[in-house]
């Protein structure tokens, strides 16, 4: 390993976190996994070897379903709140954990160490919500149009709940999903991104630790490592009621399938194509604080990443200025080194795609604005840099209308009224993240009102980069349509019932309906 990372204490943070890069194993012990093959987990920081996981076969796999299952029997019955406690219990060790957890997430998956930090503290806060859900998962009661009866609706646990993730959110998405279905009174089986199976083990090590110390089995929280093929288990299986799939829409288009299939109940988080809508009315200082980071951050790397901008004619020429300018100082680096701003992406097949992109969208007629590439040389320890760079582009282009995970962005313009751009903005089959910079009242409640925004996530004066865990998050269209984290996104984690009792002596039949019997 390279000396800079040796000082910021990786191998401190893999111990710490029960880690031994030697012999990095799953849930239920090596010797149990030792048919599957090995991933290799490679840091995007310096291209080192990070440790070997073995994946799992599909008879490891049915001894962690039933692991699962007979865990299920036991935590259903433990009273919600008291389900809470434990949430509880895990947020604090999270606490306790953060720098370590922190550092290798920011590590494994190459986001800045602050980025990594800010990650397990969104663990934390999806953690505090839950706990507080956990007096909180009530039904309604109604008034029944019978006499004598009592009509109401309770929620009940689903079972056993299968998580798919991605890598660029390697522990996060998972405490999303986590978090809520343990206090629904769910258990978990977990797949995280086959880039990302160290942050995994870490996370299914701290949850471990306490279960064990509450006498719980550890089965409430259970890890399986590997690609496709290994979520492909899950997605199958009929003992698990819900997948909760984070990916791109390729994945969960066969995900979703395949769980329909078996008439199973998909939440789906897939890719995002997000826009900011720049008014003449735009503030400009927000807007390039807005979409620099939205576009940069993470490295182009998050489902909400900025991928286009839709600039009115008036201001276009003024704001890609602005922006441009503030291109020249970014500074590309070592995630790890807090004085930069861009690390890594997350491998060399994303590295192709990348290039690939740039490449087409010029050939289709875009115009470089700040010009792209990949780096290497002194400080650039793996092949994995590449440079932001800007494309000025037609919306109609074929590439603007992909996700391509990387820092490209696309910048376009429109003319007349903010109907124009949100024709734009709507066009692409994606619907995650939009925003709308404007101190213009009438163009922001157009931009929120029916005819407006079609995505799952609409900001006004904010980018579209992130979210708070408060609100329901997700998207629609090939976003996949699914919601979680905050709000009343527990309910996909839980089945409704409808009891009625009657408390008479009588047995009034619906529609009037007369049968008698002596
Ligand atoms: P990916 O689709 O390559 O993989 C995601 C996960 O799905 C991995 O764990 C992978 O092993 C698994 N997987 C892939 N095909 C599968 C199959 N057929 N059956 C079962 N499991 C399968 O995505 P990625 O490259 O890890 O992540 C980037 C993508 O994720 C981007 O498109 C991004 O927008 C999206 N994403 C979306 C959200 C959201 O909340 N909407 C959040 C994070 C990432």
């Amino acid at each position: 390993m390279s000396k800079k990372v040796l000082d910021f204490g990786i191998d401190k943070a893999l111990n710490i976190l029960g880690i031994l890069p030697e012999n990095a194993g799953t849930s239920t012990g090596e010797e149990q996994f030792s048919n599957g093959s090995v991933i290799r987990s490679l840091s995007p920081v310096d291209g080192q070897l990070i440790a070997k996981v073995k994946t799992t076969t599909k008879a490891d796999y049915d001894v962690v379903m039933e692991t699962a299952t007979s865990a299920f029997k036991i935590w259903r019955k433990i009273p919600a709140p008291q389900r809470g406690e434990i949430v509880r219990q895990f947020a604090d060790k999270l606490r306790e954990k953060k720098e370590a957890l922190g550092k290798l997430v920011s590590y494994e998956m190459g986001k800045s160490y602050q980025e990594g930090l800010g990650e397990v503290q969104e663990m934390i806060d999806i953690c505090d919500f839950a706990v507080g859900l956990s007096r909180q998962l009530h039904g309604l009661t109604m008034h029944s149009e019978r006499p004598g009866h009592r009509m109401y609706e309770q929620y009940h646990p689903l079972g056993v709940v299968g998580i798919i993730s991605a890598f660029n959110f390697p522990v996060a998405v998972w405490a999303w999903n986590t978090a809520l279905a343990w206090v629904c009174g769910d258990v978990c089986v977990w797949k995280p991104s086959e880039k990302t199976p160290l942050c995994g083990i870490a996370c299914h090590n701290i949850a471990a630790q306490v279960f064990a110390e509450n006498n719980l089995p550890e089965g409430i929280s259970c890890l399986i490592n590997g690609d496709a093929k290994v979520g492909a288990f899950m997605t199958k299986d009929t003992r698990i009621p819900l997948i909760s799939a984070t990916g791109s829409t390729k994945m969960g288009k066969t995900v979703a399938q395949e769980v329909a299939a078996r008439l199973g109940k998909s939440l789906l988080e897939l890719g995002g194509n997000n826009a900011i809508i720049v008014t003449p009315d735009a503030d400009v200082k927000m807007t390039v604080i807005g979409a620099v980071f939205g576009a940069v951050g993470t490295a182009g790397q998050r489902c909400t990443s900025t991928r286009r901008l839709i600039i009115h004619e008036s201001v276009y020429d003024k704001i890609i200025a602005a922006v441009v300018e503030a291109y020249k100082q970014l500074r590309i680096g070592n995630p790890l080194d807090e004085n930069n701003h861009v690390g890594p992406i997350i491998d060399t097949d994303a590295v192709k795609m990348y290039t690939k992109a740039l490449k087409q969208v010029v050939k289709e007629g875009g115009h470089v604005l700040v010009e792209g590439g990949v780096i290497s040389g002194e400080g650039f320890e793996s092949a994995c840099y590449v440079k932001p760079a800007i494309v000025a582009v037609e919306p109609h282009f074929k590439m603007v209308q992909q996700e391509t995970f990387a820092p490209i962005l696309y910048v376009m313009k429109y003319r007349g009224d903010v109907e124009n751009a949100l024709d734009i903005q709507n066009s692409v089959a994606q619907g995650l993240s939009s925003a709308i910079m404007t101190n213009n009242l009438r163009e922001a409640e157009r931009f929120l009102s029916v005819e407006g925004s079609d995505c799952g996530i609409a900001n006004v004066n904010i980018g579209t980069s992130g979210a708070e865990i408060g609100g329901a998050f997700g998207g629609e269209k090939e976003t996949g349509g699914g919601r979680e984290s905050g709000s009343d996104a527990w309910k996909v984690y839980m089945r409704r019932q409808t009891n009625t009792i009657n408390y008479t002596t009588e047995l009034p039949l619906a529609q009037g309906i007369k049968f008698d019997i002596d």
